[in-house]
């Protein structure tokens, strides 16, 4: 039998939140360099954290060996140490914690929330990739084990950036994966494990993970977890409206100058460059953004040609060669 009391896991991670209750963290996947999207994830979920008098930990989600890139982890936290942007906690990795994944997942499979699942890609593509029940044909070696999403499983949340939210599950996504016919944990299962091991009060992250909240509300809640608070950042486009991370304007941040990817961070964040004007440092950069951070004028969505001009500027014109390779970390 599993143990019913390893989540939330007590241990190191599960120390006490600070006074102030709130504590968020920053979730970069090692694929890649961080580019600016991650850095405004990693900037903007800083500022709401200590805008809040809160904590914020950095934790590296690195579930998909095959999507890694060797060195990536150790650069990531290098650059965030160049942006002055410390965890307040031991930085965790997601490749550490299989048995939690592992105890979670027994939990689920124990009390029918979820079940086997032997269906091919191919034989679930006339439902568009969306599952109700098994059609599998012939069972696998190693089945998938997905999430029951019983009809009417509609999530409603406010999100403290992007507004009143709501996505019905059963129709719009259906049973879920949680652990993938490849062996490897699905993204959902692992981060509300951990977010709820970490007691992370506040989920800051980009807004192209919004459409994935509700199935983390449906597992929270299949798990007896509670629910954090969500602030989805806007999204970094390109010029074509394309999200940043997929398109050539993905450029690395430059560790060795931080100092113009955090002044842009902070205007894409709704913020007037003149509050940070006579900074001339990063603790001078970010004392000063601590004081004059305002939440509220975090923008829902960015106008793509303004924020094209802002990131081409001063990296593609200066880092050409930068262009290649760039990945898409900072899932969140
Ligand atoms: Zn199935």
């Amino acid at each position: 039998m599993p143990d019913v009391t390893a989540l939330p896991a007590p241990g190191p991670d599960a120390a006490p939140r600070h006074p102030s209750g709130y504590r968020g963290r920053f979730a970069p996947s090692p694929t890649g360099d961080l580019h600016f999207g991650s850095l405004l994830a990693a900037f903007g979920s800083w500022l709401l954290a200590r805008a809040a008098d809160g904590e914020w930990w950095v934790r590296i989600e690195d579930l998909d060996p095959p999507r890694e890139v060797a060195g990536a982890t150790a650069r990531q936290l290098a650059t965030l140490r160049a942006f002055g942007l410390e965890t307040d906690a031991p930085v965790v990795r997601q490749s550490d914690r299989h048995a939690l994944y592992q105890a979670a997942l027994d939990r689920l499979l124990d009390s029918g929330a979820a079940f086997e699942c032997h269906c091919s890609r191919s034989e679930l593509a006339a439902s568009g990739g969306i599952h109700r029940r098994c059609i599998a044909r012939r069972r696998r070696d190693r089945p998938a084990i997905r999430l029951r999403v019983p009809d009417g499983s509609v999530v409603v949340f406010d999100d403290a950036i992007q507004g009143p939210q709501r996505q019905d599950v059963a129709t719009e996504v259906g049973d879920f994966v949680l652990r993938r016919a490849d062996g490897f944990w699905a993204y959902q299962l692992a981060v509300v494990v951990d977010d709820a091991a970490q007691a992370i009060s506040h989920v800051v992250r980009g807004a192209d993970l919004l459409d994935s909240t509700p199935r983390q509300i449906l597992l929270q809640r299949a798990l007896g977890l509670q629910t954090p608070a969500y602030a989805h950042l806007p999204l970094v486009v390109d010029a074509q409206g394309r999200k940043l991370s997929k398109s050539d304007a993905a450029l690395p941040v430059e560790a060795a100058d931080p100092l113009p990817a955090l002044r842009r961070a902070w205007i894409v964040l709704g913020h007037d460059p003149a509050a940070l004007a006579g900074a001339s440092d990063v603790p001078a950069v970010l004392a000063a953004a601590r004081s004059a951070f305002d939440p509220s004028r975090i923008p829902r969505t960015l106008p793509a040609p303004a924020v094209a001009t802002i990131v081409d500027t001063d990296m593609a014109s200066t880092h050409p060669d930068a262009m290649i390779g760039a990945g898409p970390p900072g899932r969140g």
